[in-house]
C-alpha cells in the first residue's frame, strides 16, 4: 500500500481538467491505497481572497470533490488549513530552498507576467508550500495534471536536501502520477493550452455549469475552416477539441471526427454538438450530486472534521520526528 497526497487550491469552481488531471486517478486509487486529498486554501491566500470569498470557495470545493466520488470513508478530505503543521514543515524546508531555483520555476514566471503588482513571497515560496503538503504525509505518488510535473521535481529536491543534510532516508521520494502513461493536460476552449478557473470567460467547463452553458461554450469553442488537405497537422485550437473529445466521448466517436477531419470532410458544428452532449451526458451526476448535497451542513462538517483528525495524526507524527531530526528538544 502506498500513501497518495493530492489537492486543489480553492480559488475556484473545479473543472474538467482538474478531474482529469487529479481527481479521476485519486477516486482509482483510493480503495487502494493510504489516500490524503486536500483543499489548498493557505495556497489561495497569495491572491488576496476577502474572508467570505475564502470560507466560501473551500466550501464549495469541498462540495465538488465529494460529488466527483471522492470517499470520505476510504480518503482522508481535509482543509488544508485545519492541519498547520503543514506550515512548520513548510517553514523548515525553506531553510533549505533557494531563491535562485524558486524565480526559475515556470509557474513563478508565469505570475510575475501575470500578476506584475501582486509578486509575493508566498508566490516565490509556492513549491515549499506544496513540496511540505506531499512530505507531510510522505507520500510516493501524487496524481496531478501535467502542470505540476515541475512542481514535483522540486519536491523531491527539498526531500532529497533535508535527507541529505540530516543523513537520513526520513523523506520518500514523491512522484507525479496518472494511470494513463503521461501526465494530463486537458485544454481550453478558447484556444489556449489549459484549462484553467482564471483563465478567459469560456476557457473551462466547470462541474456546475448547468447543460445550456456548457453547450453554449462548446459551440463557440475557437476552430477555423477546416483542413485544406489531407492527414493535415491539426492547428492548436483544432487539437484542443479533439482532446477534449478523447477525454470525455466514446472512441469510437473520437475516432469517426478523426478520419473526417483526416479526409477533409469534418463539420466543426456537428463535432462540437457531440462533444457538447458527451461533456453533458459526462457532467450531469456530478452536477445533481453537487445540488444534493450542497445544502447539507451536517455531512459536511462531519466529512471535514473526520478528516481533520486523520490528516492531523499522520502530520504531528511527521512532525515530531522530524522535530527531533533537525534537533529541536526540550529541557
Ligand atoms: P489547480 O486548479 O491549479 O489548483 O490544480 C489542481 C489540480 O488539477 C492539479 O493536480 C492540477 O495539475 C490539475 N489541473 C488543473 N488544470 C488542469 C488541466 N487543464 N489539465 C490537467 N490537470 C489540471
Amino acid at each position: 500500500m502506498e500513501t497518495v497526497v493530492s489537492g486543489i487550491r480553492s480559488t475556484g469552481n473545479l473543472h474538467l481538467g482538474n478531474y482529469f488531471g487529479a481527481i479521476n486517478n485519486f477516486k482509482k486509487m483510493q480503495y487502494e491505497h493510504n489516500c490524503f486529498f486536500f483543499i489548498a486554501d493557505y495556497h489561495s491566500l497569495t491572491t488576496h481572497p476577502t474572508p467570505e470569498d475564502l470560507h466560501n470557495n473551500v466550501k464549495q470545493v469541498l462540495i465538488e470533490y465529494l460529488a466527483a466520488g471522492l470517499d470520505p470513508d476510504k480518503a482522508t478530505i481535509y482543509i488544508q488549513s485545519d492541519v498547520p503543521e503543514v506550515t512548520e514543515l513548510y517553514l523548515l524546508l525553506n531553510m533549505n530552498a533557494y531563491k535562485g531555483e524558486l524565480e526559475r520555476c515556470t509557474s513563478f514566471k508565469e505570475k510575475v507576467h501575470k500578476q506584475p503588482d501582486n509578486i509575493n513571497a508566498g508566490l516565490l515560496t509556492y513549491p515549499v508550500l506544496m513540496a511540505a503538503d506531499i512530505i507531510i504525509h510522505k507520500a510516493t505518488k501524487v496524481p496531478v495534471g501535467k502542470d505540476q510535473e515541475q512542481h514535483l521535481e522540486m519536491a523531491r529536491t527539498f526531500a532529497n536536501r533535508f535527507n541529505r543534510l540530516y543523513k537520513t532516508e526520513y523523506f520518500p521520494q514523491p512522484y507525479a502520477f496518472n494511470f494513463s502513461e503521461e501526465l494530463i493536460k486537458i485544454p481550453g476552449l478558447d484556444g489556449s493550452t489549459k484549462m484553467g478557473k482564471s483563465e478567459n470567460e469560456g476557457n473551462a467547463i466547470f462541474f456546475a455549469d448547468d447543460p445550456k452553458v456548457i453547450e453554449k461554450k462548446v459551440m463557440r469553442a475557437v476552430s477555423d475552416q477546416g483542413p485544406k488537405e489531407p492527414n493535415q497537422e491539426k492547428p492548436q485550437a483544432i487539437q484542443n477539441l479533439f482532446n477534449l473529445m478523447k477525454a470525455t466521448s466514446k472512441p469510437e466517436t473520437y475516432n469517426f471526427f478523426e478520419e473526417a477531419y483526416n479526409n477533409c470532410q469534418i463539420r466543426y458544428g456537428d463535432m462540437k454538438k457531440q462533444l457538447a452532449k458527451d461533456i453533458i451526458e459526462f457532467t450531469t451526476p456530478i452536477r445533481e450530486r453537487i445540488n444534493d448535497i450542497k445544502n447539507d451542513n451536517n455531512y459536511l462538517q462531519k466529512v471535514a472534521k473526520k478528516g481533520k483528525e486523520k490528516a492531523m495524526d499522520s502530520a504531528s507524527n511527521t512532525i515530531k520526528e522530524v522535530r527531533s531530526i533537525i534537533g529541536f528538544k526540550h529541557f
